[in-house]
């Protein structure tokens, strides 16, 4: 095994910590589990390998034993305090955020955070949900166009690093292109939802593709790279059409040469499929995600053999996906470390690799390639 304990990570596809943590016990066992399934959400959720291995975590932390004690020792401390001594228990360098969920208005204040945290902080701008923004506000198809331009276009000097992308929870990865009046007739039906409803969940598949294409021209134009969400995921998932093997047109696009896209939960269950893309494409990259797919450490573990077997070290990335609680951060630092040390391991003892380059090679993919693609400046 390859020790890379003491490299600190970038985490390069996360979300914010809520400001207000959950504080009993049923709403907290809530967020092991993508299921809708009151059952599941009740005791399959907590009845995991995941959930087990952290709740044991937490309890050699805390110096305790049940999960009842656990859940006192965190109820005892803030949202600050709890950032504070988890990310940096993980060492957690940098985080790439994804903007738009937990909403805003639920998730800690961004000076908040960095400065519990210590961690460099880069911001994502979540397109769908700036899409059904854009929607809301505009009566009429041509100026819905205009103003996503306009917000697409400025986004680096907007702040952002990047776009993030959940068009695979809405109407599947196979983007296509669409004619100027199958996309109107698909922003028709949009605003009837809306005035019916009061909202809008863009599932409107030729408006959906053809906003997308014009974020894509403008991530090319900035260099800006582009996470999309692949495989595992929300329950609204169709699984069949979120393989990544379904983004073949964007790869194939000549005019996309420039935008990275990188695939993101490892494209778990994909996984095989994500590191042969990112080792046949130029701008494609896959991240490899250790909080969320809830996985056992062997899981954890094959994925990531998956992706070093066939993917350039160059092309992987780490990532915890963690959302809301700050120990999905916290655990995944330690199991990524932990499972990408194993495997580099591995290919030390076949005599793949000598072990500085398997160090080397660790190094890269838990801190470099990420700091490098989003321009996180104190990791380089
Ligand atoms: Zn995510």
């Amino acid at each position: 095994m390859i020790d890379l304990s003491d490299v600190a990570v970038i985490d390069n596809h996360c979300h914010a910590v809520d400001a207000k943590q959950k504080r009993n016990a049923a709403t907290w066992r809530e967020a092991f589990t993508e299921s809708h399934d009151p059952q599941l959400r009740a005791e399959g959720a907590t009845d995991t390998a995941y959930y087990r291995r952290l709740i044991h975590a937490m309890a050699t932390f805390y110096h305790v034993r049940t999960e009842g004690e656990v859940l006192e020792a965190r109820d005892a401390q803030s949202a600050e305090q709890l950032v504070g001594t988890l990310f940096r228990d993980a060492e957690i360098g940098g985080v790439v955020i994804d903007t738009g969920y937990p909403a805003p208005e639920k998730a800690m204040d961004v000076a908040a955070f960095t400065a519990a945290s210590g961690s460099e902080y880069a911001a994502l701008l979540r397109l769908e949900v700036t899409f059904q923004r854009l929607v809301a506000q505009h009566d009429s198809y041509d100026d819905l166009i205009d103003a996503t331009r306009d917000v697409v276009e400025d986004a680096r000097s907007d702040g952002f690093a990047g776009f993030k992308s959940i068009v695979a929870y809405r109407t599947g990865l196979a983007i296509e292109r669409w004619s100027n009046e199958a996309a109107k007739t698909a922003f028709t039906r949009a605003r009837a939802d809306l005035a019916a409803t009061g909202t809008v969940r863009l599932g409107h598949k030729p408006l959906l593709d053809t906003l997308l294409h014009l974020a894509f021209e403008a991530a090319a134009e900035q260099e800006l790279p582009v996470q999309f969400h692949v495989g595992y995921g929300d329950t609204d998932v169709d699984l069949r059409k979120a393989s990544p093997l379904e983004l073949r047109s964007v790869l194939d696009e000549p005019a996309y040469r420039s935008m990275p896209v990188v695939l993101l939960h490892g494209c778990w269950p994909y996984t095989r499929e994500g590191a042969y893309l990112a080792a046949v494409y130029g701008n494609a990259y896959l991240d490899l995600s250790y909080g969320i797919p809830f996985l056992s450490v062997g899981e954890m573990t094959a994925m990531t053999r998956a992706a070093v077997a066939v993917a350039p070290f160059g092309k992987l990335m780490y990532s915890s996906d963690g959302t809301s609680i700050p120990e999905l951060h916290w655990m995944a630092a330690h199991d990524g470390r932990r499972a990408i040390g194993t495997v580099l391991g591995e290919l030390v003892a076949d005599r793949e690799l000598n072990r500085n380059e398997a160090r080397l090679a660790g190094e890269r993919i838990l801190r470099d390639n990420a700091a490098r693609l989003y321009g996180l400046a104190r990791a380089l």
